[in-house]
C-alpha cells in the first residue's frame, strides 16, 4: 500500500479518538524515524517518552527474537523466570519491596488505587474511602485512572465518576491539606506532571504531602509512568527528592517498546492484596517481561541516566536560551530528559512547522510544547534539534 492508501485504509476502519498528522511512519533508527515516502524525522518524542533506547537496538531487537522463539505466554497461574528478573530489577531500581505487572501504564494506575482501597480497608472496614488527585494531571482513560485524572474535558462525557475522589492544586500543599479527612486513602500525583504541561513537583510539596501521609496513616502513590525509569536522571524522579511513596506506578519506557506497566509497593501495602483480589491474563507475560529485563541490562551498559543528567542539562540550557531570543517563547521547565517550553502561541502551529522540518514534538497541557526524546541522545542531537526548532520559531514568530 502507498502512504495514501494506508491513511485511507486506517480512516475508514479505526474509531476516529485521534487527529493524526498525515504521515505513515515506516521504520526506526536511533533517534531517527522514516516515513513510508522516506523523509528522516529527528524524534524527540519517542512514541510519547517510550523508546527511551532508540530505535533498531540490535541487543534489545535481538532479545526480543529470542524469547518470541521461546516462550511468548504463560498465564499468571505459572512462574515464569523473565517476570521473576523483571520483577528483581524494578525492586533494586525503585527501593519498593514488590511489583504487579500490568499490560499499560492506566493499568498500573488501576492497580495502585485498589490496592490503597484494600490496605484502608483492612484498616477500619469500611468501603467509602476517598482519594485526593491534582488538577491538571493524567493518569490513563480508564474508567478508575479517568476520576483521578484532573480534566474535566476528559472525565465529563464519561460520568458517573467513581466516588469520593477529590482535586487539589499541585505544588500547593495547604489545597491538599484542606480536603485531608477520616476518608482519606491515598493522595496520588505525577512527581513531574507530563501530559498537563511539564510541571515538576516543588521539594516542599513532596515533603509537605508525605509528612502529611504519614502523620494520617495515608498512602502516597506516585505515578512515574512518564517521568519515571531514568527519565529525570535518576531511575525514578521521587529519587531526587529523598522522598519515598508507599505505592509506584511505572510503565511507558519500562518496556522501551513493548507494552508492559507495574505498580511497585512497600512490603506493608503489598501485602494487602491476597490471590483473588486482582489479576491480569497477559500481565507479567515472558515477551513483555523479557523486554524490561534487557531494557534494564541496557540502561546499566549504557549508563543512561549519566547520559540523561548531562544531555538533559544541555537541553536545558538551550531551551532557555529560547526564552530569551523569541517573544512568542515564555518559559522552561524541566528536568532530565523531560522538557517543557512554554508559548504564547498555538503550540500545534511550531510543531507542525517542525514536522515539516524533520523534527517529532508533541504538545502538553493547552500551551506547552514538551520535549521527552530517547535517553540515549547526543549533544549533536540536541544542536541539531534546535536548528529545526529555531526554524519553525521563526515562522511562526513572522505571522504573530
Ligand atoms: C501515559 C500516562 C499514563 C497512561 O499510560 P498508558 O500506557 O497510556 O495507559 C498514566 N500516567 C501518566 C503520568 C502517563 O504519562
Amino acid at each position: 500500500m502507498n502512504t495514501k492508501q494506508i491513511i485511507e485504509e486506517a480512516e475508514s476502519n479505526l474509531i476516529h479518538t485521534y487527529n493524526r498528522y498525515q504521515i505513515v511512519l515506516d521504520k526506526g533508527d536511533g533517534v531517527r524515524l522514516y516515513d513510508t515516502d522516506g523523509k528522516e524525522y529527528l524524534d524527540f518524542g519517542s512514541g510519547i517518552a517510550v523508546f527511551a533506547l532508540g530505535y533498531n537496538n540490535k541487543e534489545y531487537n535481538d532479545a526480543l527474537k529470542a524469547q518470541i522463539d521461546k516462550l511468548i505466554h504463560t498465564s499468571n497461574y505459572f512462574y515464569n523466570e523473565p517476570a521473576a528478573k523483571a520483577a528483581k530489577a524494578l525492586t533494586s531500581a525503585s527501593g519498593m519491596d514488590r511489583v504487579f505487572f500490568t499490560n499499560s501504564g492506566t493499568e498500573a494506575v488501576e492497580g495502585a488505587i485498589k490496592l490503597a482501597k484494600k490496605y484502608a480497608y483492612l484498616k477500619d472496614g469500611s468501603t467509602d474511602h476517598e482519594i485526593i488527585a491534582m488538577e491538571h494531571s493524567f493518569h490513563g482513560r480508564s474508567m478508575g485512572a479517568l476520576a483521578v485524572t484532573g480534566n474535566k474535558h476528559y472525565q465529563e462525557a464519561f460520568g458517573p465518576m467513581i466516588p469520593g475522589i477529590r482535586f487539589a492544586q499541585f505544588n500547593n500543599l495547604a489545597s491538599v491539606k484542606e480536603l485531608v479527612n477520616d476518608k482519606t486513602c491515598a493522595i496520588i500525583f505525577e512527581t513531574i506532571q507530563g501530559e498537563g504541561g511539564v510541571y515538576p513537583a516543588k521539594k516542599e510539596f513532596i515533603e509537605g504531602v508525605r509528612k502529611l501521609c504519614d502523620e494520617k496513616g495515608i498512602l502516597l502513590i506516585l505515578d512515574e509512568i512518564q517521568c519515571g525509569m531514568g527519565r529525570s536522571g535518576s531511575m525514578f524522579a521521587f529519587q531526587q527528592y529523598g522522598v519515598k511513596p508507599d505505592i509506584v506506578t511505572s510503565a511507558k519506557a519500562l518496556g522501551c517498546g513493548v507494552p508492559i506497566g507495574a505498580f511497585m509497593a512497600t512490603e506493608q501495602v503489598a501485602k494487602a492484596l491476597v490471590p483473588g483480589d486482582h489479576g491480569t491474563t497477559y500481565g507479567g507475560n515472558p515477551l513483555a517481561c523479557a523486554a524490561a529485563v534487557e531494557v534494564f541490562r541496557l540502561f546499566d551498559k549504557l549508563n543512561v541516566t549519566d547520559n540523561v543528567k548531562n544531555v538533559g542539562k544541555y537541553l536545558e540550557t538551550q531551551l532557555k536560551s529560547l526564552v530569551e531570543k523569541y517573544d512568542i517563547v515564555k518559559a522552561q521547565r524541566g528536568m532530565g530528559l523531560i522538557q517543557g517550553i512554554e508559548l504564547t502561541v498555538n503550540p500545534k502551529d511550531v510543531i507542525a512547522k517542525c514536522l515539516d522540518n524533520g523534527l517529532i514534538l508533541f504538545s502538553a497541557g493547552t500551551n506547552v510544547i514538551r520535549f521527552v526524546p530517547p535517553l540515549v541522545i547526543t549533544r549533536d542531537d540536541v544542536d541539531q534539534m534546535m536548528v529545526r526548532l529555531k526554524k519553525a520559531l521563526d515562522e511562526v514568530s513572522q505571522n504573530v
